[in-house]
């Protein structure tokens, strides 16, 4: 197989500039050349899509879901090939890398039945003999952005629902990891896509965003960091842009007295520190009740030394790399300061040397953190957790909330009453009862509040609402 991927642009594979894909496990391992576009290969991608959008918005809804159908069985039926690729250019376990690939698959699949069932409205009338009708049409030419912590799921969640419905898409992933990006684009583009119907356009964010992100397109799906989100905020305001942001979280795990305890060191031990840490979702504050907390630090802890931190693909390994310098140097920096800061560093938090020469970085655990402490407040996206330990589920339920951040909440309790009170009066997006804050299901809506979530739904049925638009059409039969 060629190591050399160029960007797919109006159904060509057009070269730009090369830049290595280097796996953050091993350093000396280039896993392929990926061509960074230029701003006016940018413009072409755009407009690319806006010309092919009139035969695709009006193609039938049987071939849309034909060609979604068969895209999901191609990366099914590579799981173990594409999970190996994504493990090798993310730095996140070889179980973890398949398990998200299988997930983009089943996410192709779902959209493809979904583009059969559009939803629409015919209603009565207030005006006597006149008929209203509420119809679904694409929104346009959408422009996707992703971040590198799931480089074929988050590509996949916003490109099926964004062709089930019968937009065109320019998809922009994250710098570090275009090669799932890449493959996606190869098997979309076998699987008869219309040429400018699926564009794919790889480098730089603050580079090509201002094309990407600005007058000619009709709507905007990004995630990742907050600032950045903030950014495309005020720009695609100038242009009355339609818009979906996921950024960052600060998720709160609760841990109750009454837990199970070996159930709560296995979810915070998941939530916490497997991918690395790297996830919007990851539990970084663990709130602990006091009767329960020393057992469950000692248990974390000793849970935490059994892992093993190597090659991503190496069997047996539990947590890979950090994804690169820049992550690592964030993440140890914030440790420097969570001590400084008066935390207690229980476990790990150095780095660490292993027999090939990569990011490594043993899970950091804190404990007597403080909730206003910069540990508990910055969304570090690394594996570190600080304990924040409370004397009762109200004060719990007030720490859990305090934070700019609303992905995910979750609760360990064996008492119904308070998981009842707490999916009630937790102020996030989703909320995990005795499971951990990460890890969801491909069929429902994804997403947060607060600062952490901007526009429509993802995922799940709900895609429909920024996928489409709605036109409401008035009939007097005459
Ligand atoms: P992270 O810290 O996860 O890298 P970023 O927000 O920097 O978060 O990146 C998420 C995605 O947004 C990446 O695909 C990145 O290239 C892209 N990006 C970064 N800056 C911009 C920008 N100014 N305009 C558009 N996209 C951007």
């Amino acid at each position: 197989m060629s190591t050399s991927h160029a960007n797919l642009i109006g159904g060509e594979w057009t070269a730009g500039t090369p830049a290595p894909n280097v796996n953050p496990s091993d350093l000396s391992d280039v896993i392929g050349e990926y061509h960074h576009a230029s701003l006016e290969q940018a413009r072409q991608a755009i407009e690319a899509a806006r010309g092919a959008f009139p035969a695709w918005s009006q193609s039938g809804i049987q071939a849309r879901a034909d060609m979604l159908d068969r895209i999901g069985s191609e990366i099914l039926a590579r799981r173990a090939e594409l999970g190996d690729l994504l493990a090798r250019e993310e730095g996140k376990t070889l179980p973890e890398a398949t398990g998200e690939v299988t997930r983009a698959g089943n996410i192709f699949k779902f959209f493809a039945g979904e583009a059969l069932r559009i939803p629409g409205d015919k209603v009565a009338s207030v005006r006597p003999g006149f008929e209203v009708e509420v119809t679904r049409e694409p929104v346009g030419v959408v422009t996707l952005i992703t971040p590198w912590n799931f480089p074929m799921a988050i590509p996949a969640w916003k490109t099926a629902p964004a062709l089930a419905f019968g937009n065109c898409v320019v998809l922009k992933p994250a710098d570090l990891v275009p090669g799932c990006a890449w493959a996606l684009a190869d098997i979309i583009q076998r699987a008869g896509c219309p040429a400018g119907v699926f564009n794919l356009v790889m480098g730089s964010g603050s580079k090509l965003g201002p094309v990407l992100t600005g007058a000619g397109v009709d709507a905007i799906s990004f995630t990742g960091s907050l600032r950045t989100g903030r950014q495309l905020l005020t720009e695609a305001a100038q242009h009355q842009t339609k818009l979906q942001l996921e950024m960052g979280g600060k998720n709160p795990l609760v841990i109750l007295d009454d837990a199970d305890l070996e159930v709560a060191v296995r979810v915070a031990l998941d939530g916490s520190f497997m991918s690395t840490g790297q996830r919007c979702t990851a539990s970084s504050r663990l709130i602990v009740q006091k009767g329960i907390h020393d057992r469950f630090v000692t248990a974390l802890s000793e849970a935490l030394k059994k892992q093993v931190i190597d090659d991503a693909r190496t069997p047996g390994t539990t947590i890979g790399p950090v994804v690169d310098q820049r992550q690592l140097d964030q993440d140890l920096r914030y440790i420097e300061q969570a001590r400084e800061q008066g935390a207690q560093l229980k476990q790990g938090g150095e780095r660490l040397k292993r027999s090939k020469n990569g990011f490594y970085l043993a899970p950091a655990l804190f404990t007597d953190t403080s909730a206003d402490m910069t540990l508990n407040r910055d969304e570090v996206f690394g594996p570190v957790a600080g304990v924040i330990a409370v004397n009762s589920y109200e004060e719990a339920l007030v720490c859990a909330n305090d934070t700019p951040f609303g992905i995910c909440a979750g609760v360990c309790t064996s008492s119904l009453k308070l998981a009842s009170h707490f999916k009630r009066n937790s102020q996030a997006g989703m909320v995990m009862i005795n499971l951990p804050t990460a890890g969801v299901d491909y069929h429902v809506p994804f997403g947060g509040r607060k600062a952490s979530s901007y526009g429509p739904r993802e995922q799940g049925h709900y895609a429909v609402e920024f996928y489409t638009t709605v036109k409401t059409t008035y009939v007097n039969p005459g």
